[in-house]
């Protein structure tokens, strides 16, 4: 058994064609998926019963399995799915006031970076996804959706820098044309990463237009490192370095994440400092109050806090969005549905 994200369209007419179905039909039941969003071959009324059943028996529409969609008060709707080896990912679908409808990916079961404020990290990293694990997670998505998807962002589950080859192969299905793969252009994906150097360094060689942001939320080194043990690895001069040799390489525009902690990385004065740090890059700060995770010592700061950290940053002359929380009653914060199901499943000591 092979999933059908697991397949290019040539690659699905070859598998067809071995076992003497016609070309044309890999092509109807790749139209179904990536372009209709079907979800199981029930849907596929143009195919003969009788080749339904045997398809789906034997290349099943989903390779993972859809076991929990709680729907937010907000229209966010976020998705645990199970993998084959019965590990739990979530995905989410963000649908926007101005249209947009983004769908927001894990690249890894767990995550290795162990960020003190995030719900992913708490259990380390079990392994990495497979390119046909993250593109279930589109097609469960576009599934369920009546609009298209017009924007995917790489911030759910796991650091996809360190999943590299099977994020850029899952983007190059995501940009195949509709009847094959998700008909996105590049520049409505964006690549999230905590700072991963050399990852960064790749993402400057790779094709496209393809946008990336940074998780920085601090701007200095000492509190960065205490709440992303990475920064040790690639602290913040080091990460600077690769930001501005990728901005001279790709042209492109950098996006900062900040997540706002209350009391920790939300003052005036730290404001100003951020301004420093990034003013010499063409970029953008995106704020986000911090989503609750309860295993974590952190608070969202006050609304007019955020606000006043903003306009800080506005006038230092920074592009910059404030977010607001979307999902929250959902765990919609990254790692915190799979986490809950994870622990009920299999307690650790
Ligand atoms: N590992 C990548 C992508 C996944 S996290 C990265 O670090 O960028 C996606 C974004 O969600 C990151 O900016 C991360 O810092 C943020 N995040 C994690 N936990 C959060 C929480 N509890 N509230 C708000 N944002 C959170």
């Amino acid at each position: 058994m092979k999933a059908l994200a697991e397949f290019t369209l040539s690659e699905l007419e070859s598998a067809f064609q071995s076992v003497g179905l016609p070309p044309f039909r890999a092509r109807q039941v790749m139209a179904w998926v990536w372009q209709k969003g079907a979800l199981s071959y029930d849907a596929m009324t143009d195919l003969p019963k009788d080749l339904r059943g045997r398809l789906a028996a034997q290349y099943p529409v989903l390779g993972s399995r859809v076991v929990e969609s709680p729907k937010s008060k907000d229209a966010t709707q976020k998705y645990l799915l199970e993998l084959s080896d019965g590990k739990f990912v979530e995905c989410v679908l963000i649908p926007a006031e101005d249209g947009r409808r983004t769908v927001c990916l894990s690249t890894q079961v767990g995550c290795p970076i162990a960020c003190g404020f995030c719900a992913s990290g708490l259990d380390g990293l079990e392994r990495n996804l497979t390119t046909a694990e993250i593109l279930d997670q589109f097609l469960a998505l576009k599934g369920v959706t009546d609009a298209p998807i017009t924007n995917v962002v790489f911030m759910g589950m796991g650091e996809p820098l360190l999943n590299v080859e099977n994020v850029q192969r899952a983007i190059e299905r995501l940009c195949a044309p509709e009847g094959e793969g998700g008909g996105l252009s590049s520049r409505r994906i964006t690549i999230s990463t905590s700072g991963i150097v050399p990852g960064i360094a790749k993402m400057a060689q790779m094709e496209g237009q393809l946008r990336l942001s940074v998780s920085l939320h601090a701007p200095r080194d000492e509190l960065r490192t205490r709440l992303m043990p990475i920064n040790k690895k690639y602290p913040i001069p080091v990460l600077m370095e690769a930001l501005q040799k990728y901005q001279k390489r790709t042209g492109r525009l950098v996006t900062f994440e900040y997540i706002l902690l209350n009391d920790v990385n939300d003052s005036l004065s730290q404001a100003a400092d951020l301004v420093d740090l990034v003013s010499g890059l063409a970029c953008k700060v995106n704020l986000i109050p911090f989503n609750p995770v309860p295993e974590t010592p952190y608070r969202t700061p006050p609304r007019e806090r955020c606000s006043a950290f903003a306009a800080r940053l506005r006038t230092g002359g920074i592009v910059t969005t404030l977010r607001v929380r979307k999902g929250a009653d959902i765990d919609a914060a990254c790692g915190q549905l799979r986490l809950r199901k994870s622990r009920v499943l299999s307690p650790k000591s």
